[in-house]
């Protein structure tokens, strides 16, 4: 049987009420898994977590672009999509909460990590078809490594996506793009998992309701599995040049090595704003109806803004970076200074492309 040391909770109850919400959530997670250990329950997980190959306090923060996070109080790389079913049923029988990732290039971990199970979905398997040029994916397979396989037949339809890191399931929920194309463009099916459910399914392109940076999977909670890509026909050496021009244009705003996690908010959608505010907004400015969230920025004076270990790049508006030690919390207190400076002069309200995790 377990038995909880007394360490193990963050200070002694009767400073309770001095603790941050999120200590007293942990507190009470920790309080459940000294229940279950009463009820002997413990001897059956532990037995299961190790046949699952699942780890203990693994620390987040290098898994991420941006370098920050607490730990993962229990921590599982699914190889395969039915590791990841097992893992589910793994947390629900044992009353622990699960959250998922891939790439770690658009999150910010929590600092107080996390006291549940994080699953991180590391399958990468790809299906080419030449007949009918089309690759499907499994939703660990690294973009990068789609787009080159892409590129290598010949075929267009994600080359301008070249450099942007992460997995093909990390681009498929938050519709990726860049420089005019975008992944919803040549999805033609994604087979996921619906976590709650506990069953597979199938989505066409149309059933994703993608939008600008936005896919039903960012409201269900379905597990991206693979996706079905359709190519076009193009030229190799036109296809590989493009891509390439486009590495040496991301890499001078994005420094490789650099803790970041791309662009922090998302651009503003012309359609979404007010007479009133669009009145205040430079229209050179707009590029495919919508307002670059870096400008908006640049107006209320956010390069080189700083809190704690966070910063403002100073030569772009929209690019929050660490210095290494940089916290969740700057960066939410720096989020939160410049969302109402921009609400302030421009009446617009900023939404965070990251995701809080
Ligand atoms: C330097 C840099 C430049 C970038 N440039 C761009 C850009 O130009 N355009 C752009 O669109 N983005 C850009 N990004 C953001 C990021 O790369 C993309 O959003 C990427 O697609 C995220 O993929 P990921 O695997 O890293 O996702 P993660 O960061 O691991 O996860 C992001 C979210 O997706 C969810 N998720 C991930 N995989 C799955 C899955 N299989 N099923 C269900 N949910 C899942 C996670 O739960 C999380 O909520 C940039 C990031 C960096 C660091």
């Amino acid at each position: 049987m377990y038995i909880t040391k007394r360490s193990e909770f963050n200070v002694p109850h009767s400073q309770g009420r001095f603790l941050s919400r999120a200590q007293k959530t942990n507190n009470r997670k920790r309080f459940r898994l000294f229940v279950l250990s009463i009820l002997g329950g413990w001897d059956t997980m532990r037995r299961n977590m190790n046949d699952l190959r699942i780890q203990e306090n693994v620390s987040l923060a290098p898994m991420s672009t941006f370098g920050i996070g607490g730990v993962a109080r229990y921590f599982f790389e699914a190889k395969k999509s039915e590791e990841l079913k097992e893992a589910v049923q793994w947390a629900v029988k044992n009353d622990i909460s699960y959250k998922i990732f891939a790439g770690g290039s658009n999150v910010v971990f929590a600092d107080e990590g996390f006291l549940g199970l994080v699953i991180r979905l590391i399958f990468k398997k790809m299906k080419v078809s030449d007949s009918e040029r089309v690759i499907e994916a499994e939703a660990g397979v690294w973009l990068a490594d789609l787009i080159k396989k892409a590129i290598s037949k010949g075929w267009a339809g994600l080359e301008t996506l070249s450099g942007i890191p992460g997995t093909v399931g990390g681009a498929v929920f938050g519709n990726a793009g860049a420089y005019g194309q975008s992944v919803s463009g040549i999805v033609k099916s994604v087979n996921f998992f619906d976590v709650e459910g506990g069953e597979a399914g199938i989505l066409s392109n149309e059933e994703c309701g993608f939008k600008y940076r936005h896919s039903i999977f960012k409201d269900k909670n379905f597990s991206i599995l693979s996706v079905i890509l359709q190519f076009q026909a193009g030229d190799k050496k036109d296809l590989k040049a493009k891509s390439e021009e486009i590495v040496k244009t991301r890499e001078k705003k994005y420094k490789p090595g650099l803790r970041c996690p791309g662009s922090f908010f998302k651009n503003v959608l012309v359609k979404d704003v007010s007479k009133k505010s669009l009145a205040l907004v430079d229209k050179a400015k707009i590029i495919d109806g919508k307002i670059p969230a870096g400008w908006l920025l640049e107006q209320v004076g956010a390069k080189g803004l700083r809190e704690g270990g966070i910063y403002i790049a100073d030569f772009h508006g929209n690019l929050f970076v660490n210095d290494g030690t940089g916290t969740a919390r700057d960066v939410k207190a720096l989020a939160r200074i410049l969302k109402k400076k921009v609400f302030d002069k421009f009446g617009i309200q900023l939404e965070e492309e990251v995701r809080y995790f």
